[in-house]
């Protein structure tokens, strides 16, 4: 099978750039939840992030609280089982999930992959063990069978130093042949991951808003700054994303407005 790599939209939510970043224009910008499905060798199908859940959340005070600091905007079509059909795919055929991290416009869909493995970090279940509003977790997202499922966790020291055109990463290599790189990129929530996909793409996860926006973190205001699990790690991990986009890198963030739907094309 070829390697490919697409792209699907589940789901969006809007923002005030001037209430996000010193000095942006008072501008609205919709920003699409991005789910990314690559397939490699030997039948493996992996999917990175799961976008918004469709339907009625059963979330509690906290989801009512996040809904109205990011209100999402999903309609049935944006359903990620939907999006996938519609594209010829069948969602039973995805072998694994890989979770960037537990925001809930990122594991919305983890309910239409049962016979998935899911990969996930160290930090991710620290959050699962001791979810707060702080942490952004809507634990009424995931499905019962979650705690269940086939779990490949990447404990923290895993994480092993390589180099990218140059720019050190911390990364493990999921199927150890190059392919399908997760990367350790700390600051947005606790054991946030990104996957460097043949070498060319970076899958940002919410390194930042947008890859555009990359250069703004600095800018970051003081409330989008304190929802970070780690704000000077999130600093960091921007300037390390920016330098690999210098090296060639064609870095994707989760909510970027992408108009290909092939990235490896
Ligand atoms: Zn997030």
């Amino acid at each position: 099978m070829n390697r490919r790599l697409r792209h699907y939209v589940c789901g969006s939510t809007s923002h005030d750039l001037a209430a996000m970043f010193r000095g942006a224009p008072r501008e609205r910008r919709r920003f699409p939840s991005g789910v990314f499905l690559y397939d490699g060798e030997n039948g493996r199908r992996v999917l990175f992030d799961t976008g918004y859940a469709t339907g009625e959340w059963r979330t509690g005070w906290r989801g009512s609280v996040y809904r109205r600091l990011l209100p999402p905007r999903v309609d049935d079509e944006d359903d990620v089982a939907a999006r996938l059909r519609e594209d010829g795919v069948d969602p039973a055929s995805v072998t694994h999930v890989v979770l960037s991290h537990l925001h809930p416009d990122h594991v919305g869909g983890v309910r239409r992959f049962p016979g998935a493995t899911f990969v996930v970090s160290e930090g991710m279940l620290r959050t699962l063990a001791t979810p707060t509003l702080r942490s952004g977790v809507l634990t009424g997202l995931l499905p019962e069978w979650f705690g269940d499922a086939a779990v490949r966790v990447l404990c923290d020291d895993e994480f092993s130093s390589r180099e990218v055109g140059g720019v050190e990463i911390f990364a493990v290599d999921l199927f150890g042949d190059d392919q399908y790189l997760l990367v350790d990129l700390p600051g947005h929530a606790d054991g946030h991951l990104g996957a460097l996909v043949d070498g060319r793409v970076l899958l940002a996860g919410d390194a930042a808003w947008g890859s555009d926006l990359l250069p703004k973190a600095q800018r970051l205001r003081a409330v989008p700054r304190a929802v970070q699990f780690d704000a000077d790690a999130y600093l960091r991990t921007a300037r390390t994303v920016s330098l690999l986009a210098d090296a060639g890198v064609n870095v994707v963030c989760s909510h970027d407005p992408l108009r290909e739907r092939d990235l490896l094309d």
